[in-house]
């Protein structure tokens, strides 16, 4: 028995409209202007306020029910596209060169406009108010703290707030959402290694950066073995070496970069911390120079109890509780709704988009599944249902 909402079923034909329409008209970090345009309008025409310019091109949308609830809840969508060149062949294809919708986030937007299209509709029926929160930039560039730092929160004050993304590793139309540290953190770390070039024939007579590289990247891999306790996960990989020119000669400086990852904050510390010593220690045993630099960009995301199990509850009403995994693997990769779910106390979502031939996030290949637009506005309906009946 399915539990999609009749009205979103409905829809389905138009959000598939606006998805193809944002597909064909990808724009990257804080350059989603035709993006933000065309999601304002629809909100405006839909009967929401809208208050444009949060970071740059973020937009946040107010639906003020009729119930006089004082409690807000808060919807997440992203908006950016990739700097990733899109495989040719489909109807909506990407109109611009070098960029596409691989990671789903136009789909993320017709669903959300979607709900927001309904609760309009249904604005009798809404107890109090609810926020639709669109963010620019949620890929490396942070939108979302910015749209923070911009007053998001302090401007729109919400009690939860909620993210949804599709995830072709699932199958399309379940959900997979967990209570504590679903996404990881990122950062990245970037060393450069000052020697002396030499001809290679006379290594005596420089200090080769080379060898002590390859030594460093080694002794990278032992932080994860060695430093950080064997319950935490975490990652440290060295994924750029640059250095020398020719085959004969011995170049002065080489530079490494690499990303680390964890789900907790003492483990991000402890990773920094050695890292350091390890670079340090090097330059000193090599007798070379090293600058280290560390950038911490995205922290994990954490899911709050409470508010998990409200989302779980909602997903349940859409699919049926076997539709919903409750304590899914999480996942290496990061996401900068950490930055909202450290101000506010919510839940982050997967919505499965995955099909034969559906290819991953971040791929040429990959497109939003739209069989998946439905189920995805019909959470939104039954989330901002259950807020409110608390
Ligand atoms: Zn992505
Ligand atoms: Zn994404």
């Amino acid at each position: 028995m399915s539990g999609l909402d009749p009205q979103a079923l409905a829809l389905v034909p138009v959000m598939t409209e606006w998805r193809h329409d944002f597909h064909a008209h990808p724009e990257t970090a804080y350059a989603e202007t035709r993006t933000a345009a065309k999601v304002a309008q629809l909100l405006r025409a839909f009967g929401w306020e809208v208050t444009t310019g949060l970071a740059g091109t973020g937009l946040v949308g107010t639906l003020v029910g009729s119930g006089g609830d004082s409690r807000v809840v808060g919807l997440r969508a992203d908006m950016d596209a990739l700097p990733i060149g899109e495989s040719p062949g489909r109807a909506h294809g990407s109109t611009q060169a070098g960029r596409s919708h691989a990671c789903g986030h136009d789909g993320h937007m017709a669903m959300l406009l979607g709900a927001a299209k309904i609760l309009a509709e249904r604005r009798d029926d809404v107890p109090g108010t609810v926020r639709a929160i669109f963010q620019p930039a949620e890929e490396n560039e942070a939108g979302a703290k910015r749209m923070i730092e911009d007053g998001l929160f302090d401007r729109f004050p919400v009690d939860r707030v909620f993210g949804l993304h599709n995830w072709p590793l699932l199958e399309a139309g379940r959900f997979a959402l967990r209570a504590g540290p679903v996404m990881a953190s990122c950062d990245l770390f970037e060393i450069v290694l000052t020697g002396k070039g030499t001809h290679a024939a006379m290594p005596h007579l420089g200090r080769d950066v080379l060898a002590a590289a390859a030594h460093l990247v080694a002794a990278a891999q032992t932080i994860v073995a060695r430093d950080i306790d064997p319950l935490e996960p975490a990652v440290v990989s060295v994924t750029q070496m640059q250095g020398g020119d020719t085959w004969n000669a011995l170049p002065e400086t080489v530079t490494l970069r690499g990303t680390a990852r964890a789900f907790a904050k003492d483990v991000q510390d402890r990773i920094e911390e050695r890292l350091g010593a390890l670079v340090e220690g090097l330059a000193l045993a090599f007798a070379i120079k090293a600058d280290f630099r560390y950038e911490r960009r995205y922290p994990p995301t954490v899911n709050e109890p409470e508010a998990t199990r409200l989302a779980q509850a909602a997903a349940e009403a859409v699919v049926g509780a076997a539709g919903v995994e409750t304590d899914p693997k999480p996942s290496m990769g990061a996401e900068d709704f950490a930055f909202m779910l450290e101000r506010r106390p919510g839940a982050y979502a997967w919505l499965g988009s995955g099909a034969p031939g559906q290819a991953m996030l971040h791929n040429a290949a990959y497109d939003f599944n739209d069989a998946v637009l439905a189920a995805g506005a019909s959470f939104w309906l039954a989330l901002v249902g259950r807020f409110f009946r608390r």
